[in-house]
């Protein structure tokens, strides 16, 4: 099998107002994303999604487009599909970082690659290591206090056991708003907090134990993704488990969060770690540490979901009962694909079976989101 062609694709979404994001990482109101589709000689299309958000990775719509059509499509061109490990080693030498843009050729590859073996991305990675229907949290943002409870409440009404807030600016607001919601929703619905690397180390030490009257799980990236020293201090002087995100997109940095015993899980996901195999790959080194792994977002649209929901299911280290997981952007979009819409249901997640990743998208489709 070669690849003969690679398609690429600007998309717009817009997020559902009441759902618009503001965290101490700033405002994600519109989505302004890649799609990518590589085109095969026996027929089989692989399709892969770049979430590129600038204030996340510094990758930008025109920019991913212009690194997957000048940089990566040369590398393609012509190749097996089925070399997923060798195409992605050549495209790392041709382009440093661009994390998301990556992920999107990978998620196309493996995706023809588990088609052409008549099987979903899973079963191809070595099958399914976790249930397939996967609990999920939902994620509310820097809202009003108030605000923030309403739509906790609402959350919890549809089946959701599991909430994270994003806190950082504000310490009394942030905090009354945990508290809030913590009397609204009762004592066994799991809470935690995300801080975006909002807080210094010394806010960090001095914020996390005001909230333990409301019991929450862990916090997630406290300081700024550049200071693991930080980040082990913290969890050093921490009462609370602490998650690493933002602090780790490549190997190294989770060579080094690991090396420094600097977090008690570290979150991944294919688009912030430029592919679901290296994300596999940090989560088998934070196994060999003891490091549980869990799986972070960025907004995807249904099928960058349709990625994380496949590295959930064949990673063992993504203890998605310790931690449900942040496999949810689809809710947050009204737009969805016409068939093979990713499914959920009570604060569960359904792991597409189908061949490949599992989407059944349209080229027609794909091009009326970059119309919209
Ligand atoms: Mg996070």
């Amino acid at each position: 099998m070669r690849i003969t062609d690679v398609r690429i694709h600007c998309i717009h979404l817009q997020i559902k107002p009441e759902f618009v994001i503001v965290s101490s990482a700033g405002k994600h109101a519109e989505s302004r994303y890649v799609i990518v589709q590589i085109v095969t000689d026996n027929g089989l299309q692989g399709w892969g999604e770049a979430t590129v958000v600038p204030n996340w990775s510094g990758e930008t719509q025109g920019g991913s487009f212009a690194a997957l059509s000048d940089y990566m499509k040369p590398v393609l061109i012509g190749r097996d599909p089925e070399d997923v490990t060798g195409l992605m080693r050549d495209i790392d030498a041709t382009m440093l970082d661009n994390w998301f843009s990556k992920a999107a050729v990978e998620m196309a590859l493996l995706d023809i690659a588990a088609q052409a073996k008549k099987q979903p991305v899973y079963e191809y990675l070595g099958g399914a290591k976790n249930p397939l229907r996967i609990p999920i949290k939902f994620s509310i943002g820097l809202r009003e206090p108030e605000n923030a409870r309403q739509i906790a409440i609402e959350k919890v009404a549809q089946g959701f056991t599991a909430l994270k807030f994003k806190v950082g600016p504000d310490p009394e607001k942030d905090l009354l708003r945990v508290k809030l919601v913590r009397e609204a929703v009762g004592p066994n619905i799991r809470l935690n907090i995300d801080t975006n690397g909002g807080w210094t180390v010394a806010e960090a030490i001095r914020e996390i134990p005001r909230y333990l009257p409301f019991n929450l799980e862990y916090v997630e990236q406290p300081v700024p993704r550049w200071n693991i020293d930080g980040l082990a201090k913290v969890r050093a002087n921490s009462p609370l488990p602490i998650m690493a995100d933002e602090a780790v997109f490549d190997l190294w940095q989770a060579d080094e969060v690991l090396a420094k015993k600097a977090a008690d899980c570290i979150s991944i996901y294919p688009g912030k770690n430029g592919g679901i195999l290296k994300s596999m790959e940090i989560a088998k080194r934070a196994e060999s540490a003891g490091v549980a792994c869990h799986i972070g977002s960025n907004l995807e649209w249904h099928l960058g979901t349709a990625a994380m929901c496949q590295l959930a299911a064949a990673c063992a280290n993504v203890q998605v009962a310790r931690f449900p997981v942040d496999i949810l952007g689809p809710l947050y979009y009204a737009r969805a694909p016409r068939r093979g819409a990713i499914e959920f249901d009570h604060g569960h997640v359904h792991v597409p079976k189908g061949a490949g990743l599992g989407m059944q998208l349209t080229e027609d489709e794909i091009k009326e989101l970059g119309a919209a």
